[in-house]
């Protein structure tokens, strides 16, 4: 086997996913790269997609800044696909070349880059939203518990799924580090590129992965279709997970995705302890996260 490109040891940030985005396409040309749009301060958010099959499933990464551990666990599992399918060998026992020919799995690893940088390197004066962002930060330069975008908005709060209950039960009156919806539903350009990518892409499944709790959310209201719990039942006995049906919660990407669609959407929580999650677990995590990710694509 090459040397690994994804280095798991350290932090993760928004220079290091596009870059290795590069190097792993440059190894492994059947990788298709996008872009979905881009964020408040103008980055691309990138898109990967592996596999040319029917089944179209997505997964995403770091809606929540201070969760970036997310966006690794998800490039590391591009990675290891990839070269599992480019070498003819099997992916944690499963056919790699079956699953590259019945699904198309496309995976959008970083939706709040904006943010996850400010968690990693917080703020300068050159920063545009350099006063407001300290100030909506209590005045702390540490920015490592930052949920939100660089406007304050948190991104999973921004689905038009019931938005105006979740408002009023948040009470977060304007911008913050987590919890304030926005002033209406999809306001910020990365919960909107998320909304318009996934009605173009028309997929049969999604997966939200965010940190910690080692739980899976598979309903909302009602609305999800009857196969969602037994699949989630699956996801979880993969890996050692809870099922957990969730009340009092709305206005999430999964969320919108079930009540809009009708189809299986989970939110993942992965590993345990408090955000950032440190990476001495990474291995622990990734191993939990990575057997989702291959049941994932097995369920529909
Ligand atoms: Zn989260």
């Amino acid at each position: 086997m090459e040397r690994p490109i994804v280095q798991t040891a350290l932090p993760y940030d928004y220079t290091k996913l596009v870059e290795d985005l590069r190097l792993l396409q440059q190894r492994y040309p059947f990788l298709e790269l996008d872009s979905i749009g881009e964020s408040v301060l103008g980055k691309p958010i990138p898109a990967v997609r592996l596999g040319i099959g029917p089944n179209r499933i997505h997964y995403n990464g770091a809606f929540h800044a201070n969760e970036w551990v997310t966006s690794l666990l998800l490039i590391k599992f591009v990675e290891q696909y990839a070269e599992a399918y480019s070498s003819g060998k099997e992916l944690n026992g499963k056919n790699s070349e079956e699953l590259y020919r019945r699904t198309s799995l496309w995976i959008v690893p970083m939706v709040n880059p904006d943010g996850v940088e400010l968690v990693h390197y917080g703020v300068n004066p050159e920063h545009p939203y350099y006063e407001q962002l300290l100030e909506w930060n209590q005045g702390l330069r540490d920015f490592s518990n930052w949920k939100a975008n660089v406007r304050g908005v948190d991104l999973n709060d921004q689905f038009p799924a019931h938005w105006e209950e979740e408002r009023d039960r948040r009470f977060v009156p304007g911008p913050g580090m987590r919890d304030y919806a926005g002033t209406g539903p999809l306001t910020e350009p990365e919960a909107a590129a998320m909304a318009d990518f996934t009605k173009e892409r028309d997929f049969g499944m999604v997966m939200a992965f965010h940190s910690q709790g080692q739980e899976i959310y598979w309903n909302y209201r009602g609305l999800e279709p009857k196969e969602s719990e037994a699949m989630a039942d699956r996801l979880a006995a993969a890996s050692g997970y809870r099922a957990v049906k969730l009340t009092d919660s709305d206005a999430g990407y999964k969320d919108w995705f079930i009540q809009e669609f009708r189809r299986p959407g989970f939110t993942i929580e992965v590993g345990l302890g408090t955000n950032p999650l440190p990476l001495s677990q990474f291995p622990q995590m990734y191993s939990e996260a990575a057997a989702i990710m291959l049941e994932g694509l097995l369920l529909l």
